[in-house]
């Protein structure tokens, strides 16, 4: 048999193990935030990986504030070095967000059933992880050696950031330039799509202060939400259209997603609903706005059109009523985008063609995810996003990972894994 089929059976015959490691992986909460059981899940991650003869380091986010003695920020990486090829490393954050309500199952239990395995985090991401691992693992089994390196991370705190993680990583020089040539990042975005990268994000607060006075006499006082309001309904009656007027060329999925967007994180002024009322005009009042900005933009158009509507609705203001506003930025993810001629894009693609028959879409995220850092901090232009699980099942009640999409996915990393080392065509 040629390397591909025995390394293909392989994958095959570890079924059942690949299951089982992604259930346990499930029964550990790493609930982020704020961060439960990270330390268990990289040491889970990381003997595991011991056990099958990698190199493995912890790498901790000494310095930073959100890694605390009650919950360290604790991340995991094992290398298994073959031949002085190139560098693959295949990456997975360990943290899943909150299980929230609406589960008709343990969202802890790891259940397997009907073909599925249940329970938060299982498609984001704690299947790719498991695709990652078992796909060094198929290679290793089918006798085939290893040309080049592969590396398999556990990192933390994706879900709020990754500032601990990925960031943290390569900051250090651990996922960067000159050590690690190709990053995957098995995040689901189904088994047969390839995500180029994502659209920017710009969080801005918007604080508006106007005179505080008797609520009997709103005419004596000046009502921070009232100008809020109409910053408000500048933005539904004025951006949005110009927005939903804008395209991007990258294949952001679902489609709507294609445009510029903007939503309201949450707004906060006056006195706090559901404590006790005294009669007094709101002097002021907080709003967060999400823009998701394309690469077409840029991030410096961006900013600029926010901050010109801000000040054409402060002008108007001023004659009515004299509200004034302030912006300030909270955070900036600029939209990153995978070279067309990337190697790692056309090995994933071969994969797919192989494991699947059919050939991959190209897709870009509506969101954000670890290839910011890989391409920004780490300055690795070739890293895409590749794994099982289905994008619409992330964050939902009852999330869950089709087993066959788990096993193909897994195949489609070990034949990618090989082919981006020269090997295995
Ligand atoms: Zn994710």
């Amino acid at each position: 048999m040629q390397a591909i089929e025995r390394i293909l059976s392989e994958v095959d015959r570890a079924a059942d193990e690949i299951v089982q490691f992604t259930a346990d992986l499930v029964r550990i909460p790493t609930v982020n935030p704020p961060g439960e059981a990270y330390e268990a899940c990289a040491r889970f991650l990381g003997e595991h990986l011991e056990r099958r003869a990698f190199d493995v380091e912890y790498i901790v986010a000494d310095g930073l504030a959100e890694h605390t003695a009650r919950h360290p920020r604790v991340n995991v990486i094992g290398s298994r070095r073959g031949g002085p090829g190139p560098v693959v490393h295949l990456n997975g954050h360990i943290d899943v967000v909150p299980a929230g309500g609406g589960w008709t199952v343990d969202p802890f239990g790891g259940l397997v059933r009907d073909g599925k395995i249940f329970g938060r985090g299982v498609c984001d991401m704690k299947a790719g992880i498991a695709a990652a691992v078992f796909a060094a693992e198929a290679i290793e089994r089918a006798g085939v050696t290893l040309p080049g390196t592969v590396e398999i991370s556990g990192t933390v705190d994706e879900e709020s950031g990754g500032f601990a993680g990925v960031a943290y990583l390569a900051e250090c020089g651990r996922i960067a330039k000159g050590r690690t040539d190709f990053v995957i990042i098995p995040e689901p975005l189904n088994v047969d799509r390839i995500c180029i990268g994502h659209r920017g994000v710009y969080w801005f607060e918007v604080t508006a202060r106007g005179r505080i006075g008797h609520g009997s006499m709103p005419f004596l006082g000046v009502s921070a939400i009232d100008g809020m309001g109409r910053l408000l309904q500048a933005v539904r009656e004025v951006l949005k259209p110009a927005l939903a007027s804008r395209r991007t060329a990258m294949p952001v999925v679902p489609p709507r997603a294609r445009h510029a967007t903007i939503n309201v994180n949450g707004i906060d002024g006056g006195q706090p609903v559901g404590g006790i009322q005294t009669p007094c005009i709101a002097d002021l009042c907080r709003a967060v706005f999400d823009r998701r900005f394309l690469i077409e933009e840029g991030f410096d158009a961006t900013k600029k059109e926010i901050a010109e509507l801000v000040a054409r609705v402060a002008a108007e203001d001023a004659g009515a009523t004299g509200v004034r506003f302030d912006v300030r930025d909270l955070m900036v993810v600029h939209p990153v985008k995978t070279p067309d001629d990337s190697p790692v894009i056309a090995a994933v693609d071969r994969a797919i063609r192989r494991v699947l028959e059919r050939p991959a879409e190209l897709v870009a995220s509506p969101g954000t995810y670890d290839h910011k850092h890989v391409t920004r901090i780490g300055e690795i232009p070739h890293c895409i996003a590749y794994g099982p699980g289905e994008l619409e099942l992330a964050h939902q009640p009852d999330e869950y990972c089709r087993i066959d999409d788990l096993v193909n996915a897994t195949k489609v990393i070990a034949l990618s894994t090989l082919d981006l080392m020269g090997g295995g065509r």
